[in-house]
């Protein structure tokens, strides 16, 4: 019998190349569903997640786009439903950090991580739900659709030195809970999960140095460096239909990182 919880369903996750991205693509991938790989410049990482996708026991498809430029995420749509029909569920992961202080902060590092980060999730969305109403809703699922925003803990938490990144998950946090309002009649769900510190080249400078390890382990109450994986099953469970009733949720999958770790025995 197959257990499978995503089995005939289409995924495609933007930045699939490498870290959390990656590590979704498998996880859905190990729940059956057939994944797009998208990857901006970093092809030989697209290849090595198609593997392990392949590894899973499911069927990969690589598409190069960059989602902050409309023209390629309409082509991208295009590319994924040539190769498999349709898509049932996004994940809007890709996102990038530009860090400066306020005042060095130059016009296109603020642009850039915007652009990335806010629009294209507003891209990939909008195509997706053009998508999604084509059909009607079927027995096999309960929704007809299903977008997964990867936010970040900086979502709620102030980040200095990182204005442009922490207003672009600030973003994301009301882009999530508008767009599920406007969508949720349509049997449409969406969420998004905020990640903590997660083993991934966005922040290896600070996890591949056991001192700045240390210090960031202060901040975890959970003490541990979140792994891709621990991103990648939460993935796939909002994906499923065992989150049916789940929308408009944002899910922080940060080892309690949003729990004030400071008041933790003082206060
Ligand atoms: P990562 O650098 O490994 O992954 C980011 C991916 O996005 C890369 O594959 C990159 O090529 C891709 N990308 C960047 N710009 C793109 C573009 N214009 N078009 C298409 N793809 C593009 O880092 P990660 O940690 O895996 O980051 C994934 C997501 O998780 C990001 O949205 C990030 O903000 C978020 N996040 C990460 C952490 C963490 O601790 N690692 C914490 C909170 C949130």
């Amino acid at each position: 019998m197959n257990n499978h919880k995503l089995s005939d369903k289409v995924a495609l996750v933007t930045g699939a190349s490498s870290g959390i991205g990656s590590a979704i693509a498998i996880e859905l991938a190990k729940e059956g569903a057939r994944v797009v790989i998208n990857y901006r410049s970093d092809e030989k990482g697209a290849e090595a997640t198609l593997s392990k996708v392949k590894e899973a026991g499911s069927e990969g498809y690589i598409v190069q786009a960059d989602v902050s430029k409309e023209e390629d995420v309409s082509k991208m749509f295009d590319a994924a439903r040539n190769q498999f029909g349709t898509i049932d569920i996004l994940v809007n992961n890709a996102g990038i950090q530009q860090d400066d202080a306020m005042v060095e902060m130059s016009l296109t590092e603020w642009q850039r991580v915007i652009d990335v980060n806010l629009t294209g999730y507003f891209l990939c969305s909008r195509q997706a739900i053009k998508e999604f109403l084509k059909r009607e809703c079927d027995a096999a699922s309960k929704a007809i659709g299903k977008i997964i925003c990867v936010s970040s803990v900086h979502d709620i938490i102030p980040w200095a030195g990182h204005v442009n990144y922490a207003a672009s998950k600030g973003g994301v946090l009301m882009f999530t809970k508008s767009l599920a309002l406007e969508v949720a009649s349509k049997k449409i769900r969406v969420n998004a999960i905020s990640p903590g510190a997660i083993k991934t080249d966005i922040n290896a400078e600070v996890w591949s140095d056991p001192q700045k390890a240390q210090e960031l382990l202060k901040l975890i109450p959970y003490k541990r460096i979140g792994d891709p994986e621990d991103v990648g099953k939460v993935a796939a469970w909002l994906a499923s239909d065992d989150s049916d009733y789940v929308t408009g949720t944002t899910i922080y999958v940060d080892g309690g990182m949003t729990l004030y770790p400071g008041f933790v025995d003082n206060g």
